[in-house]
């Protein structure tokens, strides 16, 4: 698919659950737009317990709409490099992390190979992904479930608590 210089809108999900959480958050989007992504929206910050990995401490998680140029793979890459960058090891699956930053959705495509999934897989079964991302995103409809994303959440099987962090 062609993306050439086009604005991109694609919806992010931020997680972490080690160190000063909430600066992870504000250096990730100071990083994004330092590479030229357009802030959009961002959604409110949730605190979630962990999710399939549960003796850890609580995530926080924010959604983010950002306009961009790249294209998946190229975001993936920049995504990728603000986590390293932010002091990410890569260690247990579903472990500790600084920050992750997951691509949930990018305008209304479908991409799937081994390094980038799109929408996101899991993005359904994830109250912390969808209850943030319907903060800024209800509307928009989930391009294979064909659901809006307010009905992925209405209909979402996960029963994790996910309350609103004050701060
Ligand atoms: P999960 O993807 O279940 O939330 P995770 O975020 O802990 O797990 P990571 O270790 O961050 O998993 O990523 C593993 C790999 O997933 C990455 O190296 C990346 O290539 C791949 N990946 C596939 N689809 C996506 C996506 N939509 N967003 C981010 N990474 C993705
Ligand atoms: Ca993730
Ligand atoms: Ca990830």
């Amino acid at each position: 698919m062609a993306h050439n210089s086009r604005l991109n809108t694609v919806y992010l999900l931020l997680g972490s659950n080690e160190g000063n959480r909430l600066d992870w958050f504000d250096k990730a989007m100071t990083l994004l737009s330092a590479d030229g992504c357009r802030l959009v929206e961002q959604s409110a910050v949730y605190e979630t317990a962990a999710w399939g990995k549960e003796d850890q401490p609580d995530f926080l998680n924010m959604a983010l709409c950002i306009a961009t140029t790249r294209p998946p793979l190229a975001l993936l890459e920049l995504t990728q490099s603000i986590e390293a960058q932010l002091g990410r090891q890569r260690t247990v699956l579903w472990g500790q992390r600084t920050l992750d930053i997951d691509i949930l959705l990018y305008n209304n495509e479908v991409v799937d190979t081994p390094a980038l999934r799109v929408p996101h897989p899991q993005l359904q079964n994830r109250r912390f992904a969808l209850v943030p991302l319907a903060d800024i995103a209800a509307t928009i409809v989930h391009p294979t479930l064909h659901k809006s994303v307010a009905a992925l959440l209405a209909d979402c099987p996960d029963t994790l608590p996910v309350r609103e962090y004050k701060f």
